[in-house]
């Protein structure tokens, strides 16, 4: 068949670019240290921040939530697949944000892809002359949020702040809405968000704020980045993710109560799915209590005592640490060949680092990212900081 001989010679490019992805299969539930094709590796490539997907009280509350609930919800949202305890959760998140958002309220997605598309989709729905303005290394969920919204949408340069601030200027549109990451997930900094909320209120512009990397780990309290930067606007819109530092599924947007309530009317990927299933909220009750808890803050502390640790362990010459101080620390090698022999050499020596190339990346700016949890050792940090150091300086001398 035609149709499939060009698809296997686009296979075949990719390989040939150094672009194929693959995937590694875990044989077991350790996040930090999986069996990995058979094989134990240190894995620095989990977005388990907090290390909680694999805690104990959480599996319980998910037991539990199964025998309480059974497995699945049985059937979307609006038509039978709404349970009490999907309205706790909801209610629950929107006290995570109470402080910074007034009147709110939150609604559960299932994941966080299906929550970026439903708010940008949904929103561009209320009016004629809607303009998105997005920050150039949003999520690829942003971005297919924008493809699905249909309405002009301008990219402005990584945190340039006053290129934001012409565009708005320049915008005629009814209905503004600038979109950003609070955490770059390649790149690990944090985006200008007191400057650009100052921007969006002057300018009577909505603010979201995707705070995947940042909700249970940044602020005292785990709140996220409204918390870390304490902000308080009706013009903030907040997404978070709950499988990530939350350890479980799913995400949230979090915002006035009218603009939640008219996401319930016109989200299509929450209107059009079915329910997560509600053992999954049973279980993330859990999590937030212990994101917001002693012990949260405790695995805060602990990463970022791990984050020191890495970034005091790296000597590196050619190969740049970008300059992040949360849990995602990438290095910056280049090429693509060098950026996955760099990811093989640290694979040989039992570390599992992947590689991050274009078009995740920009071309030239292949990368290790690394990414660290509360339940990693200093030790198995500090050493993975001297297998990064060897393996730097025999590629350059070979170079
Ligand atoms: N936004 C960002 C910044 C992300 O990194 C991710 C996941 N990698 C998502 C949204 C999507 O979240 P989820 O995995 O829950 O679909």
């Amino acid at each position: 068949m035609k149709a499939l001989e060009s698809l296997r010679r686009r296979l075949a490019q990719l390989d040939e670019q150094g672009l194929r992805r693959v995937r590694r299969t875990s044989d077991s539930p350790c996040i930090v240290q999986p069996t990995v094709d058979g094989r134990p590796l240190h894995a620095f490539c989990s977005n388990d921040y907090l290390g909680l997907a694999n805690d104990p009280r959480i599996a319980r509350a998910l037991h539990e939530g199964v025998e309480l609930f059974g497995t699945g919800s049985g059937a979307s949202h609006l038509i039978s697949g709404h349970y009490r305890v999907h309205q706790r959760l909801e209610e629950r998140l929107a006290s995570f944000v109470a402080d910074h958002v007034p009147q709110a309220q939150a609604l559960y997605f299932s994941t966080g892809y299906m929550a970026n598309v439903g708010v940008l989709a949904g929103l561009a729905a209320l009016d004629d002359s809607v303009e998105i303005f997005s920050e150039q290394l949003n999520h690829a969920s942003l971005i297919d949020g924008m493809r699905l919204a249909r309405v002009p949408a301008r990219v402005y340069a990584h945190c340039d702040v006053q290129a934001l601030d012409a565009l708005l200027t320049a915008s005629k549109a009814n209905i503004k809405i600038v979109v950003t990451d609070s955490v770059f997930s390649m790149d690990g900094n944090l985006a200008p968000l007191p400057r650009i909320l100052a921007l969006c209120e002057r300018h009577g512009a909505w603010l979201l704020v995707d705070d995947a990397h940042g909700f249970g780990l940044l602020g005292r309290q785990g709140h996220g980045a409204l918390e870390h930067f304490g902000l308080r606007s009706e013009h903030l819109i907040y997404m978070g993710t709950l499988g990530k530092a939350a350890g479980v599924a799913g995400a949230f947007v979090a915002a006035d109560a009218s603009l939640i309530d008219w996401l319930v009317q016109r989200a299509r990927s929450y209107v059009f799915s079915t329910a997560s299933p509600p053992a999954l909220a049973h279980a993330l009750l859990t999590s937030l209590d212990i994101i917001e808890g002693p012990d949260g803050m405790a695995r805060r502390e602990r990463l970022q005592s791990l984050i020191s640790t890495l970034s005091q362990g790296l000597r590196l010459r050619r190969w740049q640490r970008l300059e992040s101080s949360t849990a995602i620390q990438p290095i910056v090698v280049g090429g693509n060949e060098p950026a996955m022999a760099a990811a093989r050499a640290l694979h040989e020596l039992g570390y599992w680092v992947p590689a991050i190339r274009p078009p995740t990346v920009p071309a030239g700016t292949a990368r290790l990212r690394i990414t660290l949890s509360a339940n990693h050792d200093p030790a198995q940090v500090a050493h993975l900081a001297e297998a990064v150091n060897r393996i730097e300086h025999s590629q350059e001398a070979e170079a």
